[in-house]
């Protein structure tokens, strides 16, 4: 039924990952939020993998918790099993990855959402963006009611004019029971965004009781889990191991001799899909030389039969899939509860878009998730809290916030984003990264903590924890770097075992600690005399890190600092590219399409020559001699004003 006409400050629309990350954000800054999804008991539904992190996406959790969102906490008391992944690793490439119970997850999230007295959420669809001029002004629903905002945040995931393939069978949905986003996908047209195709797929889901594990290889979590969050102190729901196996000979035979049967392989799939996620047809078509492919078998919850199998996601017929399983040891009486499937979807160029996620096109309309040719909860999340705060702030006259990639693998998301565009589903990676040193799991607080509390997402007492801990972690580095190891201090029977104790006389702790085989443990005797024994054990941990890998630290510590340098050279938003001399026609339509925020920015945009940007600086050089600065201009201005994330507070890591 039609409802009367309602006004909020920020209208969220869609309940995914990146949806229920931006009605926070903007709920918590006291924006008045509204979040419309088509199912409020699917919030941040986990459409495949059930599990939160890994490999830079792991990253993006822990910085999106430093910052305040909500992602982390949630992942943590909703995990079933807890792994640190490339534990024996460098500290840059080491993350937590975490099962999840996914139908407790949604409720966990539901939970969390429905404490913030200033959001609200509505279960219905949304049809259209109500445009005033340039500018977003609310959303129509499906039945025809107007719903007013100052601004709108479009988080329509895999929605947007989704049709699921099945071998030959293909349908109109956003995901397997669900329908599909179909008249706001048609509404961005008409405002004139264009939209381009993109796929991704799912496995089938086996009922664990029919499943023969003991043909498979254990795997179990941590002893000692490593959190998201940084709040979080203990596991809270009873843990379960996955299970690792293999395909076969078998099975790559049953897939060759169906592949014309497959959406993708029969032609019936345009949309690109994730390339480091590749369907199963796809490896053996691509990888035709290898004998096998790993499968996992996860549970999808504690309250549920479910196996999610992982690495057999396919878009062959169900009975090609059944043919599949049966050759599986293990798998050959395991009932299927749902079939792989794949589905095609609509998403806009995120080069539409500036680093607050606002839409150039449309003032106070900003896009945040899968809508932006990206892949994963985690990308979709962190993209929601940068619009979410950024809408929240703009409709509350505050300025804009942006995340310089130097100081987060969000900001390095943004960054690639809005200045290269997608041509494939864009998923988080620490290569993608030049500054993987600096931007560790660890001190991810470190980085972002100041931020969140300048935002006012971070409350006083968990920041007055993180100063503690700061603090502590910069004297005991103080006393490692002044002490000097002399034989009648404390005996330290461990590091005697290490290391001739004549051979370290007069050496600093620092000094001895960078040995190979050092480790801070071997001076706890000494530590605890002079009353530097770390208080936590991750404290000890981080001062090793930051002790061990100094020098490159430091190295990548100046390179982030040129490049903030080279940032503070702003363009503003009407500048004309057109008039500028020297500049090929190729080069100008580049720069006049990204349109990018600052020169820095404009040296990553593909295809940009050093000569060009060296042009660009002399104009904005001559522009600023000639009294025009930058300064005066509305998107750049808003900028110097609070916080411009860790960059800002000076509070980047490998300083110290
Ligand atoms: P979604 O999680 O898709 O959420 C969109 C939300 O918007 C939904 O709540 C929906 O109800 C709502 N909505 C949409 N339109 C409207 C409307 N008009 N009105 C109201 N509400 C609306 N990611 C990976 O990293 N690896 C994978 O292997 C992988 N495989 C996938 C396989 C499948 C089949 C699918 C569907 C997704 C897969 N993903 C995978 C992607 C992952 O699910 C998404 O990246 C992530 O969920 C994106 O979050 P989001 O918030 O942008 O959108």
């Amino acid at each position: 039924m039609r409802q009367p006409e309602t006004s909020y400050d920020v209208v969220v629309v869609g309940g995914g990952h990146a949806g229920c990350e931006a009605a926070a954000a903007a709920a918590r800054l006291g924006a008045r939020t509204a979040l419309y999804s088509f199912d409020l008991d699917g919030l941040a539904e986990m459409s495949c993998n059930p599990s939160i992190g890994g490999i830079a996406k792991g990253h993006l959790v822990r910085e999106l918790d430093a910052l305040g969102g909500i992602i982390g906490e949630v992942a943590d008391a909703t995990g079933i099993q807890f792994r640190l992944l490339n534990a024996s690793r460098g500290p840059s490439v080491q993350a937590p990855r975490c099962q999840s119970d996914k139908a407790k997850y949604c409720k966990e999230i539901r939970r969390v959402l429905s404490r913030l007295e200033t959001l609200e959420l509505h279960e219905a669809e949304v049809a259209r963006v109500l445009v005033d001029g340039r500018a977003a002004a609310g959303v129509e629903l499906a039945d025809g009611t107007r719903v007013r905002a100052g601004a709108v945040v479009l988080t329509a995931g895999t929605f947007l004019d989704g049709i699921i393939h099945i071998g030959y069978d293909t349908f109109r949905a956003g995901r397997i029971g669900e329908k599909a986003s179909v008249r706001l996908a048609e509404n961005l047209r008409e405002i004139g965004f264009p939209t381009e195709r993109l796929k991704t797929g799912t496995p089938p889901r086996l009922d664990g009781r029919t499943i023969d594990f003991s043909r498979f290889q254990e795997q179990r979590g941590d002893d000692h889990p490593t959190f998201f969050s940084f709040r979080t102190t203990e596991v809270r729901l009873p843990q379960v191991s996955c299970y690792l196996g293999y395909t076969n000979e078998a099975v790559h035979g049953i897939i060759r001799a169906n592949i014309d049967k497959s959406a993708l392989y029969g032609g019936r799939i345009h949309g690109i899909g994730p390339r480091y996620c590749p369907s199963v047809e796809d490896k053996v078509v691509k990888f035709a030389d290898r004998e096998r492919h790993q499968l996992f078998l996860e549970p999808e919850g504690l309250d549920t039969e479910e196996i999610y199998l992982n690495g057999l996601s396919s878009s062959l017929p169900v009975d090609v899939q059944r043919q599949m399983l049966d050759a599986i040891p293990g798998l050959e009486t395991a009932r299927m509860l749902r079939p792989g499937y794949a589905i095609e979807y609509d998403f806009v160029q995120p080069t539409e878009l500036v680093p607050t996620m606002e839409t150039k096109r449309v003032s106070g309309l900003y896009h945040a998730g899968q809508i932006n040719g990206t892949t994963g909860y985690e990308e979709a999340a962190a993209q929601g809290f940068v619009a979410g705060v950024n809408a929240a702030r703009k409709v509350l006259g505050e300025g804009e916030v942006t995340f310089p990639r130097e100081d987060s693998y969000i900001g390095t998301m943004v960054d690639d984003l809005v200045t290269k565009g997608v041509d494939e589903p864009y998923r988080m990676f620490t290569s993608r990264s030049e500054f993987r040193l600096l931007l560790r799991i660890d001190n991810a607080d470190r980085r972002l903590r100041p931020t969140g509390y300048a935002l006012g997402l971070v409350p006083e007492a968990e920041y007055r924890k993180f100063r503690e801990k700061y603090g502590e972690i910069d004297r005991l580095r103080h006393f490692l770097k002044e002490k000097r190891w002399r034989t009648g201090d404390a005996r330290c029977p461990d590091l005697d075992e290490k290391v001739a104790v004549e051979a370290v006389k007069g050496y600093t702790l620092e000094e001895i600690l960078r040995r190979p085989g050092m480790e801070l443990g071997l001076f706890e005797p000494l530590l605890r005399k002079y009353g530097m024994a770390p208080s936590d054990p991750e404290i000890g941990r981080i001062a090793e890190i930051e002790i061990r890998y100094e020098g490159y630290i430091e190295q990548q510590a100046r390179d982030a600092e040129k490049m903030r340098r080279t940032g503070k050279q702003r363009i503003p938003t009407d500048f004309d590219y057109s008039g500028i001399d020297g500049l090929s026609r190729e080069m100008k339509e580049k720069l006049g399409r990204v349109r990018p925020v600052d020169l820095a920015m404009a040296g990553r945009i593909p295809g940009m020559t050093p000569a060009a940007v060296s042009i660009l600086r002399i104009q904005l050089e001559m522009r600023k001699a000639a009294g025009k600065s930058a300064d005066g201009d509305a998107r750049t201005g808003a900028r110097t004003g609070p916080p411009r994330a860790a960059g800002g507070s000076g509070d980047s890591d490998g300083s110290d």
